[in-house]
């Protein structure tokens, strides 16, 4: 899940972007509303946390512009301390929620999660695979009932093996879109990685499930 931050006081958009990418978030930040929409028009976000009073563009002016083009992106803007008129003027140009400044980073994310379950039962937000399932939006990972702690990374790379099973996976294919980056071919980064996440989801009575393939990658089964 990407999560855009538009918020021009560096502190607050450093906390949110770090309180996020704790909870498995990917998150890009804006310092203006300029940029932000050029962020907008270039990436596709889930959701987008948005500043009122910001430089260049406030975020007004930046939501009746996203609404405009027809992108219905959720959308929480930040309001300061008890202004009314600046609730009421956000949600009738088309935000879906505000969060009054300051606000305690867990109903940031409680109302951020509720956004994402919010765009219907048709949309995909577990992943299951034989006993194992990740939640795209709490990013939970469980199997066989009990919770696994994964690092952001691990989180990733299941992510993508969850999305693609019965696959074969190369490295490349891993690094280009876990890491969005090719590795030098000499690197062990991703056999670490995947060596970690292996031992995490299956406990030694369990079924081995994230398998390799001598001299080509990895993949995602069931049974040996
Ligand atoms: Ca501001």
């Amino acid at each position: 899940m990407n999560i855009l931050v538009i918020e021009d006081e560096k502190k607050v958009a450093s906390f949110i972007k770090k309180g996020l990418e704790e909870e498995h978030y990917v998150v890009d930040v804006s310092y203006d509303g300029e940029d932000g929409l050029y962020k907008i028009e270039v990436n596709k976000y889930d959701l987008i946390i948005l500043d009122i009073m910001l430089p260049k563009k406030n975020g007004f002016e930046v939501i009746k512009e996203i609404r405009s083009q027809k992108n219905v992106t959720p959308v929480i803007m930040l309001t300061a301390k008890d202004s009314i008129e600046g609730k009421i003027e956000g949600l009738d140009s088309g935000a879906d929620d505000y969060l009054t400044k300051p606000f305690a980073f867990g109903e940031l994310l409680a109302r951020l999660r509720a956004l994402l379950r919010r765009e219907g039962p048709e949309k995909l937000t577990v992943l299951e695979f034989e006993d194992l399932k990740l939640d795209l939006v709490t990013h939970k990972v469980m199997r066989a009932g009990e919770q696994i702690e994964l690092t952001n990374k691990e989180y990733s790379l299941l992510e993508y093996f969850m999305r693609n099973p019965n696959k074969i996976l190369t490295r490349t294919m891993i690094s280009e879109s876990v890491w969005e980056a090719d590795f030098d071919s000499y690197t062990n980064v991703i056999d670490v990685y995947i060596n970690f996440l292996r031992n995490k989801i299956a406990k030694k009575s369990q079924t081995k499930l994230l398998h390799t393939v001598r001299g080509v990658g990895y993949i995602l089964k069931a049974g040996e």
